[in-house]
């Protein structure tokens, strides 16, 4: 049996290109075939979320609240097939896939409740004056409104809460926008799974066929179609730097241009200061090291780098650290690809001149899968670090660059030349923050997340996260993807100049029914 795309609410075409999942534990081809979808199927989406625009930007908070919980109320009920095909397509642990299916169900939930609440349209009143002089004062009334048709790429290291229902796509139909998914090829089956509960909660609240499509193909056919239609009008991804930047820059060339938010990579910088103790460094060592493998290392927050200082107690967590590393046991990775890049980045590391093993599982290890990675630790100074750009380079995996420095400048040095982060991160003394401050201020330029002696791999969903910076670890600095700020990204300021109240979206009436706050000049 082929399966195919969904395309609203109707399955795709069966085309002759097809292609089967592999289990990254054995290597061995997973039974369902899944056929690339046509270059009709990418038009049909098209039409069908252009047609479902004004449906779906016309529905009331409380219906995509609606909707959003009886989908995630399915997933949570899903997630013992889940758990079987997950667990199968990427190698991850039945407990991690429960994690980030209660992760992406509750996702959902917290779209959902900022919907019910409806503040979050930023709703803006500046009433008319018409006795003002020299000239009489308009009413005017702005809010946010839906962008349009979203495109969105499944992460392969968040094959839920980053993928088919994952915080893009939620965020997505949370601003009122229709959404066009292109599948990972290494985690078909999950996608699928995921689509057709999207499906069955669509179809049951009543919502337009048109919300949602899901598209299985390349990247370079099926995604790059997606992306230069003229019905989408904004893109949502998380992978690699270069395929990231390839869609931002064909976005970017379209006749009309629209906006991509690429969260691509970073290497998450950690400082620790001069005045760390003996113990200190040796916790630091402990959570560092649980920082760096969880996930086998597969994060987007996973912590890169780190600078120490070139005296004793520095050397200490660096021996420490390296010795814990050189004990993990390879882990299988998500898929070929990242395992071919993550051999490759440190193949191109360990050449570079000034760098040291410190720890080095054999690279010529796949296991059967081929996919099998363990750990590295290299060293290098500062002098090293700072000569050569290469060593700022994101190696995907459970790998750690450390950088001896030697005082306060050399970590402003390194900061001025940094390129944009996830995050940054701070261990050291409160009461020698201010001696640190150039640094901090330095840093707060460069990175969405500044984190004060604790690890950044862990992302709160919340209010107040960003998870998000300059580039590269994004294309667009002023946005993040994690937390109820994601919103923004798909939701477009509209101002209303004049209109008689009834004519008015209900946000910005006089009487406002939904009691939301906003802000009256
Ligand atoms: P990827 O290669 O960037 O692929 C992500 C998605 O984008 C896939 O659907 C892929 O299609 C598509 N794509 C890639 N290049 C494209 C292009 N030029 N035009 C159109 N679509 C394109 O990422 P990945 O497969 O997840 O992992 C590969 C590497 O990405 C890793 O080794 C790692 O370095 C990096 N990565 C970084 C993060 C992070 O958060 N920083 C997360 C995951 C991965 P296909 O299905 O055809 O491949």
């Amino acid at each position: 049996m082929t399966e195919t795309s969904l395309i609203g609410f109707s399955r795709g075409e069966q085309t002759s290109s097809t292609f089967r999942a592999v289990d990254p534990k054995t290597g061995s081809e997973l039974g369902t075939e899944y056929s690339h979808s046509s270059e009709g199927d990418v038009q049909r989406s098209c039409e069908l979320a252009q047609l479902s625009c004004l449906p779906m930007a016309s529905l009331s908070g409380q219906k995509k609240a609606e909707f959003l919980r009886l989908l995630a109320d399915r997933l949570d009920g899903a997630v013992d097939s889940i758990v079987e095909i997950m667990t199968v397509e990427t190698g991850l642990p039945e407990a991690r896939v429960r994690g980030e299916t209660g992760r992406t169900s509750g996702q959902l939930r917290m779209f959902a409740d900022l919907l019910v609440d409806g503040s979050w349209v930023d709703a803006r009143i500046d009433r008319a004056d018409p006795g003002r002089l020299p000239l009489p004062k308009p009413d005017l009334r702005a809010m946010l409104r839906p962008i349009g048709p979203v495109a969105v790429f499944c992460a392969s290291n968040f094959p839920l809460a980053f993928s088919v229902a994952g915080g893009d796509t939620a965020s997505a139909w949370a601003a009122g926008c229709p959404v066009i998914v292109k599948a990972h090829h290494a985690h078909p089956g999950t996608a699928l799974l995921v689509g057709k509960l999207i499906v069955q909660s669509l179809e049951e609240s009543g919502l337009p066929e048109g919300a949602f499509s899901l598209l299985f193909g390349e990247g370079r056919i099926v995604g790059q179609a997606l992306v230069t239609h003229s019905v989408i009008k904004a893109v949502g991804f998380t992978g690699s730097r270069s395929g990231g930047r390839a869609l931002f820059d064909l976005a970017s060339q379209r006749k009309e241009p629209i906006p991509v938010f690429a969260e691509m990579s970073s290497i998450n910088p950690i400082f620790l200061l001069p005045e760390l103790n003996m113990d200190e460094m040796e916790n630091i060592a402990d959570g560092l090291f649980a920082s760096a493998t969880l996930g086998g290392g597969q994060f987007c927050t996973n912590p890169g780098i780190v600078f120490y200082p070139n005296n004793g107690d520095g050397e200490i967590f660096r021996d420490s650290y390296a010795e814990k590393m050189k004990d993990y046991p390879p882990v299988a990775m998500l898929h070929q690809g990242i395992r071919e890049s993550y051999a490759k980045g440190i193949e191109e590391m360990v050449k570079q001149k000034g760098v040291e093993v410190l720890a080095l599982s054999d690279l010529s290890e796949e296991g059967n899968g081929g996919c099998d990675a363990g750990t590295c630790v290299l060293n290098t100074s500062i002098e090293c670090f700072l000569k050569n750009p290469q060593l700022t380079t994101e190696v995907f995996g459970p790998t750690t660059l450390l950088v001896s420095y030697e005082d306060k400048e050399d970590l402003l040095r390194v900061a001025r030349e940094m390129e944009g982060q996830l995050t940054a991160s701070f261990f050291g003394h409160k009461e020698m923050l201010s001696s640190h401050e150039n640094l901090l201020d330095l840093m707060e330029t460069r990175a969405g997340r500044l984190l004060f002696n604790q690890f950044p791999t862990g992302v709160e969903v919340c209010e107040s996260i960003v998870h998000g910076g300059p580039y590269p670890a994004t294309t667009d600095s002023r946005s993040t993807s994690v937390g109820t700020g994601a919103i923004l990204r798909f939701a477009r300021p509209v101002c209303y100049q004049g209109f008689p109240d009834e004519f008015l979206p209900e946000e910005l009436r006089e009487e406002n029914p939904g009691g939301i706050k906003r802000k009256e000049g």
